[in-house]
């Protein structure tokens, strides 16, 4: 990866401001790629996510959630009733069980509902930081930044972070992004890094942000 000569910014930072503000003004109210119906049947497919794509993902959760779109109606599909619909997803194995196992304690522990708090969400098996963040912060209960691998790279690239780690990049998101922008950051970074700051070769020509962009010059032969 490129990495910004720039140190990480500092809350208040007009230049991040600007970044959010032309994100905003390109795409004002960005929404996930993943469907879903409800707090349950979004768990369930940001859970399948991990390493597959939004696409794939609601390839097989159409038909599956035709016929399991509840906890019981899912914990009842077993893990055998469950693989044939989600086959086509990397890791298919292990999230059949994850999904399986989190249904049979959504409806154990919590009554039937997905709990809307991270303590109690995060002790759901197969649910990681990174898969609560995404819930609680599409649900509106709790701003957050899931940082993938998208999140990552573009942070590094524009200079909003110099973390080591995942979870080093979002809290330093969570520190300098300006709070009007931050339920929507997380869509706004993995839309710009799945379509214009890819991995391989970024689109810096037609980057809305590149004059703000720190990467830039190397990506533009400059
Ligand atoms: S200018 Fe290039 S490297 Fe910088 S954010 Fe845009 S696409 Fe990414």
């Amino acid at each position: 990866m490129t990495q910004p000569d720039a140190p990480a910014v500092e809350p208040g930072d007009p230049r991040v401001a600007e970044i959010f503000g032309r994100f905003e003004a390109i795409e004002p109210a960005p929404k996930p790629e993943l469907e879903y119906l409800d707090p349950f049947t979004l768990l369930v497919s940001v859970v399948l996510s991990a390493q597959a794509t939004d696409v794939s993902v609601n390839k097989a959760t159409g038909p599956l959630f035709q016929v399991a779109d509840t906890p019981a109606k899912m914990a009842a599909l077993g893990v055998e009733g469950l693989t044939p619909f989600i086959r086509s997803i990397g890791l298919f194995n292990t999230k059949a069980k994850n999904v399986i196992a989190l249904s049979q304690q959504v409806l154990e522990r919590h009554g039937g509902q997905v709990p809307l708090d991270r303590e109690a969400m995060q002790a759901l098996p197969g649910v990681g930081r990174k898969t609560a963040s995404v819930v609680l912060n599409e649900l509106g209960v709790e701003p957050a930044i899931a940082v993938d691998t998208h999140v990552f790279r573009v942070s590094w690239r524009l200079a909003l972070s110099n973390g080591k780690t995942p979870h080093a990049v979002e809290a330093d998101l969570m520190r300098v992004t300006p709070a009007p922008y931050l339920t929507r950051a997380h869509h706004w970074l993995i839309l710009h890094g799945r379509y214009v700051c890819v991995a391989r070769r970024p689109k810096c020509e037609t980057c809305p942000v590149a004059d703000l962009c720190p990467t830039a010059p190397a990506y533009l032969g400059a």
